[in-house]
């Protein structure tokens, strides 16, 4: 455990450095001088540390797994108001980090997680909970099915590819509005994935949006790589989630909106609504739907978290 922990840390370590040198080599007139001063800061933590769990309320870190891996800078910050919710679901396997870091480390765990046997699939009680609220729908006449065909389960390699599918129209976009030039943008493309997920963001903290129309961050649709639900077999996609009576069907059986913007996608929390609370966990609305979110330290954070997005 502790050798895993510490191996888990360097990585984390290699990650800030690798992106502080580039960043400072490559790209001082792309970025924010302040931000760059910054810098990813060079500590890491697991959620009894400071810094990003300062942020959060007391009831959201006291249900977190103690042993779980965060980056200790904005990226952890942004991780956990993103996708945070799921890291306090009930009653099945939690990541050991905010955001895997490999192929290679994702295909273990989820192997881990599920046993050999049937393929890539939710987590049980995920699934069990979801075929209940089939049954439910089936008998007020409603469907719940899944919007395509990676709606549930991911593998390393498609959060990858869905992220590089917003960060190329995104570079060529600002190459072409003259704020990137194309030495800065080779350099972006050479990093690894979450040294890549830093400079995106920072890149977004000056303005540079990667969203499909540029103009709200990448966060709000496209997972970084390692980071998405889908990779804890505890997020699914839904066809018909603009019906009411679907959402609500969904949250009865442990299945909510976790992420802020993000309308066909649903999260396995494992428990009710009326629950949800008790985890830490305040709701949001958006576009008519309720979304939960780790709850913040202070009440006057909550909008200011969530305005970053
Ligand atoms: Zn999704």
């Amino acid at each position: 455990m502790e050798a895993g922990k510490r191996q888990r840390q360097l990585v984390w370590f290699a990650a800030a450095m690798t992106i502080v040198a580039c960043v400072s080599l490559a790209m001082p007139t792309a970025l924010d001088a302040q931000a760059v001063r910054r810098g990813p800061t060079p500590q890491f933590l697991s959620a009894s540390a400071d810094v990003v769990p300062a942020r959060w309320h007391a009831q959201y870190l006291a249900h977190l797994p103690p042993t779980i891996s965060l980056p200790a800078d904005e990226l952890g910050t942004r991780l956990v108001t993103e996708y945070g919710a799921m890291l306090v679901a009930r009653g099945v396997v939690l990541p050991p980090t905010g955001m895997f870091l490999s192929e290679e480390a994702v295909a273990e765990w989820q192997k881990q997680t599920l046993g050999d046997g049937a393929g890539l699939h939710l987590q049980p009680a995920a699934q069990a909970a979801l075929a209940s609220a089939r049954e439910e729908a089936a008998r007020v006449g409603l469907t719940i099915t899944a919007r395509s065909d990676d709606s549930g389960p991911r593998r390393y390699h498609d959060t990858l590819d869905l992220w590089t599918s917003r960060v190329e129209p995104g570079l060529a976009h600002w190459v072409k509005s003259g704020r990137l030039g194309s030495a800065e943008v080779n350099a972006i493309r050479n990093l690894t994935p979450h040294a890549q997920t830093r400079a995106i963001l920072q890149l977004e903290r000056a303005g540079m949006f990667f969203s499909k129309d540029f103009s709200k961050s990448i966060l709000s649709s496209v997972a970084p790589p390692g980071a998405s639900q889908h990779l804890s077999l505890l997020a699914y996609d839904v066809k018909e989630h603009d019906d009411p009576r679907v959402r609500a069907i969904l949250a009865r059986h442990g299945w909510h909106q976790t992420v802020v913007g993000d309308l066909p996608h649903f999260t396995y929390l494992g428990a009710p609504a009326a629950e949800l609370k008790s985890l830490g966990l305040i709701n949001v609305e958006r576009a008519d739907r309720r979304f939960w979110v780790p709850r913040p330290a202070r009440h006057a954070d909550s909008d200011a978290l969530l305005s970053s997005r």
